[in-house]
């Protein structure tokens, strides 16, 4: 006979208690014991947990390009480091000045990315994606352009690739030139807003407004392309409620996809100056991850995925990382975040908060991939939820997250 097992809220602050580890662990029998003396109610949770898949996903060959065809150097950019390609700077240690169009080193970028895909497609590895980051694609100079687009169109041509991506600026968007790109064999654009809201980019110095953003999106859309945003929540002039507007404005102009990444001080940009003279300071970790949180669920609500969170670890970027919100696990810790959030306002609402008994508490049935986040980093998030009632929680291969309630 198993041993009966108790359940009661406290349980769930306590890691080695006999109901967490009873329900997180793979006790099928205590748990249906459990829900089949609790619930009467089982409400499904908006969450798309599989947001972000489709199926197998296509591998990613990037061509970092770093500072080509940008305007000017933006305070808080250091696409070296950020793309692990601190040699590649064209303007060491400068901000907000002009960087000339170098012509050299850009033929030597692509044939290292033309032998990896050849070597990918003869080890029999499917076709790639291949991205073009780091700097303004659409605004490279016509040579460099030219190349890139010959590179991906062979790619495609020698089944190497499926399609490629790139990035750039809002303010460097054209029907013409994305055209072009379409018909190369582009399938993302990712426009670098960075906010919509036009007095965080006039005190980033970004040199456009929302206005112009919200053209360039619409202008990609209309191109036939995917439409990729990047936000940088706590950039100069930045605030959490921008950010709360910035997330559904996206959604609203039609992105397929989003990137959060929190702003960092980076060694040799304009920003680390402004926080060396105190005139910058960086948003608190906790406010991003809540902000973010926010943002992330109001993303999945809409279907649309957040792609990547924070700055990928690339050669040298932690060494120049002077401040910020910087956090190895921050995409978990945001996501369990949001959980706690999607489950409270449930909880509140109207219809729900009539059947809701709080001296009874509640039950979650969640997918397998949610048990690596449901309790943010170490456990932050246990006592989060036993405040909220929450008595037992199951993590089952092929359920969709539910909430289970006895009836009112
Ligand atoms: S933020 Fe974009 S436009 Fe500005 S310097 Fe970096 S890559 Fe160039």
């Amino acid at each position: 006979m198993p041993r009966k097992k108790k359940f009661s809220s406290a349980a769930i602050m306590d890691a080695n208690s006999p109901l967490y580890q009873s329900n997180l662990l793979d006790n099928a029998d205590d748990w249906r014991r459990f829900c089949d003396s609790l619930h009467k109610t089982s409400v499904p949770l908006q969450w798309d947990c599989g947001q972000g898949k489709t199926g197998v996903r296509t591998p990613v060959v990037p061509v970092f390009l770093p500072f080509r065809g940008c305007p000017v150097r933006c305070v808080f950019c250091a696409q070296d480091v950020q793309t692990g390609l601190a040699d590649a700077n064209p303007l060491p240690g400068t901000a907000a000045q002009a960087v000339p169009q170098v012509s050299t080193g850009i033929g030597q970028v692509l044939n290292e990315a033309r032998q990896k895909l050849r070597h990918r497609h003869d080890a029999g590895h499917p076709p790639a994606e291949l991205a073009f980051y780091g700097g303004t694609f659409t605004a490279l100079p016509e040579s460099e352009l030219a190349a890139c687009l010959d590179l991906a169109r062979e790619a495609l041509e020698q089944g190497w690739i499926s399609s490629f991506r790139c990035s750039t600026r809002p303010d460097r968007v054209d029907a013409p030139t994305l055209l072009r790109l379409r018909s190369a064999g582009c399938g993302v654009v990712e426009l670098g807003v960075q906010s919509f809201n036009d007095s965080a980019l006039a005190v980033s110095r970004r040199g456009y407004t929302g206005a112009t953003a919200l053209a360039a999106c619409a202008t990609v859309r209309a191109a036939g392309l995917k439409l990729g945003v990047q936000l940088l929540p706590g950039m100069p002039g930045h605030n959490p409620q921008h950010f709360a507007h910035d997330v559904p404005t996206a959604l609203a102009a039609g992105a397929h996809m989003l990137r959060f990444y929190p702003c960092l001080v980076l060694e040799g940009t304009g920003l680390a100056a402004m926080w060396r003279e105190g005139s910058y300071k960086p948003w608190p970790l906790e406010a991003t991850l809540d902000a973010l949180a926010q943002g992330w669920l109001a993303a999945i609500r809409a279907g649309v995925p957040v792609i990547r969170m924070g700055l990928a670890p690339e050669p040298g970027l932690a060494q120049a990382i002077l401040a910020g919100p910087v956090d190895g696990e921050l995409g978990g810790r945001v996501k369990g975040r949001a959980l706690l959030l999607a489950v409270r306002e449930a909880l509140q609402a109207p219809d729900l908060r009539l059947k809701f008994l709080p001296e009874c508490g509640f039950a979650l049935r969640l997918p397998r991939a949610m048990q690596g986040f449901f309790l943010g980093a170490g456990g932050e998030l246990r006592p989060a939820w036993a405040a909220l009632g929450l008595r037992a929680v199951s993590f089952e291969e092929e359920s969709k997250p539910q909430i289970l309630l006895v009836a009112a």
